[in-house]
């Protein structure tokens, strides 16, 4: 039936209709949205070429089918449209030309645009009557959605009763509508409740938050942590006049909607295409997912004059950015042995462009989540890439399994070294037994060799395997005794390069105790345990001799990090690597700092928490920059805080507790100041830093 354009056409038409049910009806996507976008563009493209096959139900000219018998269907007054799609800067460009066609407007007339993000979640309008929440509906089919009321009813920050800031009387009618989405600290959070119950994990925050929402029992949906941005007033009577989208915005904030701080107004079209750029390299310092941005004409006439397509309106466009999930074939599931002896399984993929980058393996987690994943090899797997995370497989799109595609067994020896694979009571992971396996040396003295640890540029884990495979390395102290004798002639080591590295060993004996705790790989001590650690003890020496209410007494370090420490002290091995470490001249004091003293100790007696990640601070820069004045850096909020300091991405459980103890929350530009003058400068309305 495909050969012909109808034959392709009807296939394409059914197939989208499909996994249109399957994503808004049951909330559960089988492909991943680029394939299902690849799709739709193919038929709009073949609807051109064949005007005479256009077709008024075709998806291309309608809101996607959505079944309405779980709710009480609610018809909208204004209907609930898409939004058209564009994908490139070129398609954004034509998109402008077409728009100031269509107003009558010269090729190089301005017009003024919001930029919004593209939130990923699910749409949703809220009807206030007089002040008081009264309708809460989906978007359905876009002329009739699903009452959700109950279940809105149970999300805060959805504003139940409208404030007037200014005393002005409420609108006695007023429509709203906004997306409903849930944080990614939310969704790992209940993931991770998923995994331990032994549920079906879900596939992504979208899916989930709109799952949530649709729950009969709006109990279950208050335990999923929604949250909810507004982005367009579309009815309002007796209230104020508007003339432009971004005054009502202002006037939803002052309602009391959350409404998001990332909108912008741009009249510049070079400068949005710029802001879409940026956007691509900032969107995982969000703390929500987003799938683009949306352009909005700001004029509300304008808006008028352009109107509508079936579908969409004529005067917003969403600019999708690059996938970060795509389809690919498994082609072999394998288990890698960390530094700890940790087996890792990891698939092995037909390599496919994801997030901007080519992907041919990707982790599988532990050996529980490929069970509930239940991913074979031969099948065909959603992988995603989010930013700098790695790879990871989602699901297997089960309508193109293999018949013969079996049911994939964890090993029960190392695929290394052949010894019993082992895995401990009440833990999701799997160890090797051995603690001399070959897989464990050469990942334990990579790290060991890594930026964080003794930063030895030019061993990286290719170079270790080979020396590991040679014999010439079995731990760390081995490393400072490599000859110029033994490496030169060795594949890929000339003159130039031998020198380098022995350069770069004797380099590394100077970093300070932190980096060497980190590189000692002891287990539970991360950079921020063995700063903590390394400045208490100041030598390797005196740390070697602590006793362990020493160790747990210092701020940040518990008792499980001082156990941890004593066995790895105690066990004769390590304890002979360390003193051979001292032995071949390896620095292993950390400096009391005392050379960059001399500021201004305007931080002396204050409490100061920083969460999320800042962009000129590390987490390590800034806690240390706190110190250096005097302050005091810690972990947790509580009334005696006396700053929360906010990157992106934080961790809500402080914000939250911040917010109800009173704590001033400032961004990383009032930390500036805060370094500077040991103060906090004006705070605006929503406890952020202006
Ligand atoms: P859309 O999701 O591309 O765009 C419209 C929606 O954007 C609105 O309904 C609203 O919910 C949302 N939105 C987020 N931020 C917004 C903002 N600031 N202003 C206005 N709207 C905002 O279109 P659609 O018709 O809802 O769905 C189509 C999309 O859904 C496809 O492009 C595809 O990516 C995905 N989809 C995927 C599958 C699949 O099987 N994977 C199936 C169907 C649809």
């Amino acid at each position: 039936m495909a050969k012909t354009p109808k034959g392709e056409i009807e296939l394409l038409r059914a197939s989208i209709r499909y996994h249109s049910w399957l994503y808004h009806h049951l909330d559960d996507p089988q492909i991943p949205d680029y394939e299902y976008d690849q799709m739709v563009k193919r038929l709009q493209e073949l609807e051109r070429i064949h005007p005479e096959l256009v077709d008024p139900d075709s998806p291309t000219q309608k809101i996607g089918e959505v079944g309405l018998e779980l709710f009480r269907p609610i018809v909208h007054q204004v209907p609930m449209m898409s939004l058209d799609n564009v994908f490139d800067p070129k398609e954004l460009k034509s998109y402008f030309q077409r728009v100031r066609k269509g107003l009558s407007l010269t090729e190089t007339s301005r017009l003024r645009w919001v930029f919004e993000l593209k939130i990923d979640g699910l749409a949703i309008t809220l009807i206030y009557r007089h002040g008081y929440l009264d309708t809460a509906a989906t978007r359905g089919n876009g002329q009739v959605g699903e009452d959700v009321t109950a279940n809105v009813m149970t999300i805060k920050s959805i504003p139940k009763q409208l404030k007037s800031s200014d005393g002005s009387p409420l609108p006695e009618l007023l429509e709203v509508r906004g997306e409903v989405y849930m944080t990614k600290d939310a969704f790992a959070r209940l993931n991770e409740a998923q995994l331990s119950a032994n549920l079906p994990l879900f596939a992504n925050p979208r899916n989930c938050a709109a799952g949530s929402l649709r729950q009969k029992d709006p109990k279950i949906t208050a335990k999923r942590e929604l949250s909810f941005w507004a982005y367009q007033l579309v009815q309002i009577e007796g209230g104020v006049k508007l003339g432009s989208h971004s005054e009502s915005l202002r006037y939803l904030t002052s309602l009391g909607f959350p409404v998001s701080p990332e909108i912008k107004l741009f009249d510049d079209e070079d400068e949005i295409l710029a802001e879409i750029s940026d956007l691509e390299n900032r969107r995982h310092n969000l703390s929500y997912e987003i799938d683009g941005a949306v352009l909005k004409i700001d004029d509300l006439e304008l808006r008028q004059a352009l109107g509508f397509t079936a579908r969409a309106p004529r005067w917003a466009i969403a600019y999708k950015l690059a996938p970060e999930e795509r389809e690919t074939k498994l082609l072999n599931i394998e288990v890698s042995i960390g530094k700890s002896g940790k087996a890792t399984p990891f698939a092995v993929l037909e390599p496919v462009l994801v997030a901007g980058s080519m992907v041919s393996r990707a982790t599988l987690h532990n050996q529980d989540q490929v069970r509930i994943k239940d991913v074979r090899v031969g099948d065909t797997v959603i992988v995603r890439k989010a930013g700098d995370v790695i790879p990871e497989v989602i699901r297997p799109v089960l309508e193109l399994r293999p018949d013969d595609a079996a049911l994939w067994q964890f090993p029960t020896r190392c695929p290394l070294c052949g010894s019993p694979l082992e895995r401990l009571e009440g833990e999701s992971d799997t160890y090797c037994s051995n603690p001399y396996c070959q897989g464990r040396t050469i990942q334990r003295i990579a790290h060991f060799c890594s930026r964080s640890a003794l930063d030895i540029e030019g061993l990286g884990e290719t170079r270790v395997a080979l020396f590991v495979d040679l014999g010439l390395i079995s731990e760390p102290p081995d490393i400072y005794r490599l000859s110029h004798d033994q490496l030169i002639g060795l594949e890929g080591f000339g003159e130039k390069s031998v020198n380098a590295l022995l350069e770069a060993i004797q380099k590394s004996k100077s970093k300070p105790l932190s980096n060497l705790l980190v590189g000692l790989s002891i287990r539970h001590v991360g950079e921020g345990a063995a700063r903590a650690i390394a400045r208490q003890f100041r030598t390797l020496e005196r740390l070697m001799s602590a006793t362990k209410e020493e160790i747990e007494s210092i701020d940040g370090v518990g008792e499980k990090i001082a156990l941890s420490v004593l066995e790895f002290f105690s066990n004769p091995k390590t304890y002979a690597i360390c003193h051979q470490l001292i032995d071949l001249g390896v620095a292993t004091v950390e400096s009391d700092g005392s050379e960059q003293v001399n500021l201004e100790q305007n931080l002396s007696g204050k409490t100061v928490v920083v969460t999320g990640t800042l962009s000129r601070f590390t987490r390590d820069e800034a806690e240390s920059a706190i110190a250096a004045r005097g302050g005091k850096a810690t972990s947790s909020v509580s009334s005696k805080t006396f700053a929360l300091v906010v990157g992106s991405d934080p961790g809500s459980s402080k914000l939250t507790k911040a917010e109800s103890l009173g704590v001033p929350i400032i961004g990383e530009e009032q930390f500036l100041i805060l370094l500077d003058t040991g103060e906090i400068g004006t705070i605006n309305p929503s406890g952020r830093a202006e």
